[in-house]
């Protein structure tokens, strides 16, 4: 496909990128490989906008992937930022700012008695798939196809997110020995989950899924999907856990916990948490956490782990994230599902606009969506087409059909016009797209 506007400093940029780092990114999806075309570098970020290398804005419907849930540079949070790095910005001690920043996910998050904080949400469901393992003294785990928790050996079994992006079943690299203990079933199937427990009596260490995947696209659980896993966690010795690395603080005050109500032993969060810095957390349970080093034998560390300046940012960003700043990102969201499906339905383009609360995504098919594999039968080619005119009328969406799209306080009446101004020829190119 060849695409009729440029970005010469991007390019050049991607150029030197690619000589020194594999694939010119730190992260795959970055690259644009699953719509072509060059990855925009950003340079600045206000509000809803970012702006890239070559000095176009952008309506920015990424938010870093989640994390961004108060819009770019927040005055609030580069404060405290600002102030923590006035004081350094690493100790490797304790430190009061992790005390207070745990104890604001323990007051929200009622199943979280106790917390322990990490860098990435990878290493929060490595952690809790080991703190699980150890508990139980089970080998098991059992995931859902789809469903994505960082790139954890175990867990790469068909992720989504990246993985599914680029469709590997399975990364090499990652042994037999390990995926031979990972279990992975379709995503809201309560009898694979059912018929797994009876073919593997005392072996299920735990069900891990995430809270609502947004890696998939947007495929929220059925109802009663996530009831289900726990009780059949609970009744066959095994530990349920929730990943809220991308619903976390997002779907409301409390997760996807403040919506469903289902009571994880385990959960993980990260991204909103971290408020833009490398910050994430895994907690639960009391009496399984104190298996955890130095109050148990399960051992888990970090050297930046709590660093100061990530939790000040992250501190300030959830002390933000009032009542008011929820029922805003859940009205931006419901106001840009309503103009995404109305642009596509006016071109006569099959699309299923899913949403989870604030996370939505749209599937470019009009059959219903309810796990992996329904997503993967969408039409790909048309997202693509879709994603290359927002671009290049300024708007930034997730460069992959697979993600969630995320949305802010900061997306106001102005960020919004834009992306509605630019959807009718969006919509256009999508239903002119051919395979
Ligand atoms: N779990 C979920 C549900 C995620 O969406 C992600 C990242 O997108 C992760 C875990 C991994 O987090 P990180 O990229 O911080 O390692």
């Amino acid at each position: 496909m060849a695409y009729s506007y440029e970005a010469p400093v991007s390019q050049s940029l991607f150029d030197r990128a690619s000589a020194v780092t594999p694939g010119g990114v730190n992260s795959p999806v970055r690259a644009f490989r699953a719509v072509g075309g060059t990855p925009r570098f950003m340079v600045s970020g206000t509000g809803p906008y970012l702006t890239d290398a070559d000095g176009r804005e952008y309506v920015d419907l990424v938010c870093s992937w989640g994390p961004m849930i108060l819009g770019h540079s927040h005055p609030e949070v580069i404060a405290a930022v600002q102030e923590a790095v006035s004081r350094g910005t690493s100790f490797g001690t304790p430190g009061e700012g992790e005390v207070a920043l745990a104890e604001e996910i323990v007051a929200r998050i009622e199943p979280v008695e106790q917390v322990r904080l990490v860098s990435s949400g990878t290493e929060a469901t490595m952690s809790a798939i080991r703190l699980a393992r150890g508990f139980t003294g089970r080998a098991k785990v059992v995931k859902f196809a789809g469903c994505y928790h960082g790139h954890v050996d175990a867990l790469l079994a068909a992720a989504g997110s990246g993985v599914a992006t680029f469709g590997l079943p399975d990364t090499p690299g990652v042994t037999g020995a390990t995926a031979g203990d990972t279990v992975v079933l379709p995503y809201n199937d309560l009898d694979a989950v059912r018929a797994v427990f009876a073919a593997h009596p005392g072996e299920i260490a735990c069900v891990i899924t995430e809270a609502s995947p947004g890696n998939m696209g947007v495929v929220p659980p059925a109802d009663g999907f996530n009831a289900g896993l726990k009780e059949l966690c609970a009744a066959n010795g095994a530990l349920y856990i929730s990943d809220e690395v991308m619903t976390g603080f997002r779907t409301s005050k409390a997760g996807w916990y403040g919506v469903d109500g289902v009571r994880p032993d385990l959960m993980t969060f990260g991204k909103v948490m971290g408020g833009g810095f490398p910050a994430a957390a895994f907690g639960g349970r009391g009496d399984v956490m104190a298996h955890l080093a130095p109050a148990g034998p399960v051992y888990q560390a970090g050297t930046l782990s709590g660093n100061p300046v990530a939790t000040a940012a992250g501190l300030a960003q959830l002390r933000l994230l009032d009542d008011a700043a929820y029922a805003k990102i859940d009205a931006v969201s419901a106001e840009l599902r309503s103009l995404v499906g109305d642009a596509l339905t006016k071109e006569g383009v099959a699309h299923t606009v899913s949403a989870a609360s604030n996370m939505f995504s749209v599937f470019f098919t009009d059959r219903p969506v309810r796990n992996y594999d329904d997503a993967k039968k969408q039409d790909v080619f048309r997202f693509t087409a879709f994603f290359h005119s927002m671009l290049e009328q300024g708007v930034y969406l997730p460069p992959s059909a697979f993600e969630s799209w995320f949305v802010s306080t900061a997306h106001d009446e102005r960020a919004i016009e834009r992306i509605a101004a630019a959807l009718p020829a969006a919509a256009r190119a999508a239903s002119e797209a051919t395979a």
